[in-house]
């Protein structure tokens, strides 16, 4: 359940004494709304503009409306909010259908704010017919200008008090093309004295000559986001209309919009929550866009980037993005999650689900100069250990072996319990071996490590008590198979944090990608595109669905074993 420190939720007990329960001021909300009989249902919506791909914060705004329409038995919507044909495409489309589903959300749609353009339109000439709209002539400029700051009031424009008839005959020239881009624009006639320059008669409708993904060249005016979106949740019968605490101060216009058009009854109701932010990562859409198309990274996908794309390519599974989402809870003030309770939340989710397999990352070879040549001899092992129902694999064992490089030192410091001359260490599940010396080539790097056995041991159990404090993994030289290996880390250089505050540029962390020339247990090289595996002791990992190809997969560390992230008490 969540916790009260991060969600500012209000625990409440349920009834009959069931399990205590705690509601997001959303959900007491609406609770109200019902029980006043404000609505008798609930209609949610999740409104993307086709601009980009959805990233982690979405997952949450996503997650949220979903939750909150399936708990009330209502309806949740996804829809395209694609009334600016500047930045919008076709793919883009494509790509968010895509994560949303792979969410494991249903939805009803997808719409298109673009097929309500004719409603719009009919909606804008009723604010016309009721004087609550008017075509005017000034630049955008200019309209700046009158509107004034925050601390001052705005002043009237001079095509203010157009008539009605002016006003219906401009703006249907508007629509037909009579007019450039910008030459002129249709305003709401709200309040130019208004304390939120929201209210000081907003743009309603803009010119502009552009070709439409949906609809084409049929229009040359699109609405601007405050006028379109209220209606579009309007349209669609959305009662609580979700949306990120910047929209705060444009929930008057929201209502006003609603309110005025003369087309509902009972107009939805917007609601603000605090958004997504992780610490020292991208999380907007416009820096992820720059990072793809400046290529620092590898597409929309890039395993290093937080988009769902990204995510899902690296081996998150939609459960773990579920349960962040549901720890960082829903809040009315803006606060930055730390991306280690992300990494917390898959590991969590994969540690009894992902076979533990064999995987030395970098290599050095072992020789066991008391085995016998030509032997070799299998151990059967669990799968995981925390989960008997992955079942048990044979692991093949012989004479030479790889482990890791770093499992070994000649010179070692104090507290150093792995491979060293004169040391005894267990082989994970084989036996105890004792190391004898290494050889070296000419830069003094070490190439072989030769060791004796206790053939007592086997299984990697002391034979009379002795006890050896290190114990590390391995993989049979005779069979394990070399894959790549990309070991990430954040793309951003978490010294200097995300942004140059001089030029707004990012600041890249030139380290965001090692590459690994691996050997791993032969049944890896069977996985396929998204298999997930824990590498014992490297982390959790998975076979890369845009690198692999079939019996040579690339795996990606999804995230290593260990964890600075401490779940709170609550939990
Ligand atoms: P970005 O902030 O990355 O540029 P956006 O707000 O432009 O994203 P939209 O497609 O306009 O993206 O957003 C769709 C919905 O997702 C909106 O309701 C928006 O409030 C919500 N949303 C966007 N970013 C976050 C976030 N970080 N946390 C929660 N909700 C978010
Ligand atoms: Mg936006």
């Amino acid at each position: 359940m969540d916790n009260e420190k991060i969600t500012g939720n209000e625990s409440s007990g349920t009834e009959e004494g069931a399990e205590k329960t705690s509601r997001n001021f959303i959900e007491m909300e609406i609770d109200k709304d019902l029980a006043e009989g404000k609505y008798t249902h609930v209609v949610t919506r999740f409104p993307p503009e086709p601009n980009g791909f959805l990233h982690i914060g979405h997952a949450k705004s996503i997650l949220l409306n979903y939750h909150i329409a399936k708990e009330y038995g209502g309806q949740f919507n996804l829809r395209f909010d694609d009334t600016n044909p500047t930045k919008e495409k076709g793919e883009y489309v494509e790509a968010i259908k895509k994560d949303v589903e792979w969410l494991g959300v249903k939805f009803n749609g997808p719409y298109f704010a673009s097929n309500y353009f004719d409603r719009m339109y009919e909606a804008a000439l009723n604010l016309i017919k009721a004087g609550k709209a008017y075509v005017s002539d000034l630049s955008a400029e200019e309209i700046r200008e009158y509107r004034g700051g925050w601390n001052d009031v705005g002043k009237d424009d001079p095509n203010r008090n157009r008539s009605v008839e002016e006003n219906l005959d401009l703006f249907t020239r508007m629509k037909n093309g009579e007019f450039a881009d910008g030459e002129k624009v249709l305003r709401a006639k709200i309040d130019m004295k208004a304390a939120n320059i929201n209210m000081r008669d907003p743009i309603l409708y803009r010119i502009a000559h552009l070709t439409h993904q949906n609809t084409g060249d049929k229009w040359c005016i699109y609405p601007m986001y405050d006028f379109a979106h209220p209606l579009e949740d309007a349209f669609e019968g959305v009662t609580h209309s979700l949306c990120t605490l910047e929209f705060e101060d444009h929930r008057p216009l929201y209502n006003w919009v609603v309110q005025n058009v003369g087309m509902f009854e009972n107009p939805p109701r917007q609601i603000e929550f605090a958004k997504l932010y992780l610490t020292n990562v991208v999380t907007g859409k416009r820096y992820i866009k720059k990072l793809v198309e400046n290529g620092t990274v590898d597409g929309w996908d890039d395993p290093r980037l937080v988009t769902i794309a990204a995510l899902r390519r690296r081996g998150y599974t939609p459960e773990s993005i579920q349960k962040f989402v549901e720890l960082g809870g829903i809040a009315k003030a803006n606060s930055s999650t730390d991306y280690a309770m992300l990494e917390y939340c898959i590991r969590d989710d994969l540690k009894a689900k992902a076979p533990r397999m064999y995987a030395v990352l970098d290599p050095v070879k072992v020789v066991i100069d008391n085995y016998p040549e030509g032997k070799t001899e299998e151990f059967e092992v669990p799968n995981n250990p925390e989960n008997e129902a992955l079942g048990t694999r044979k692991v093949t064992f012989s004479r030479e072996l790889y482990i890791e490089r770093s499992d070994f030192m000649e010179v070692p410091p104090k507290k150093y319990f792995r491979m060293f001359p004169g040391n005894e260490v267990r082989l994970m599940q084989a036996y105890f071996v004792k190391c004898v010396s290494c050889e070296k080539d000419a830069d003094g790097r070490v190439t072989l490590i030769h060791v004796t056995y206790d053939p007592a041991s086997r299984g990697g159990n002391s034979p009379d008590g002795r006890k050896v404090k290190g114990t590390i993994h391995w993989v049979n030289a005779a069979d394990a198979k070399q894959v790549e290996v990309r070991l990430y880390n954040n793309l951003i250089d978490e010294e200097k944090g995300v942004y140059n505050e001089e030029d707004g540029s990012m600041n890249i962390n030139p380290d965001s990608m090692e590459i690994c020339q691996a050997y791993v247990e032969p049944a890896l090289a069977e996985a396929k595109a998204y298999d997930r595996f824990q590498f014992v002791r490297n982390g959790f990992f998975s076979a890369d669905p845009k690198l692999s190809q079939p019996g040579q997969p690339v795996f990606g560390r999804i995230v290593s074993l260990k964890s600075s992230f401490k779940l709170p008490a609550a939990h």
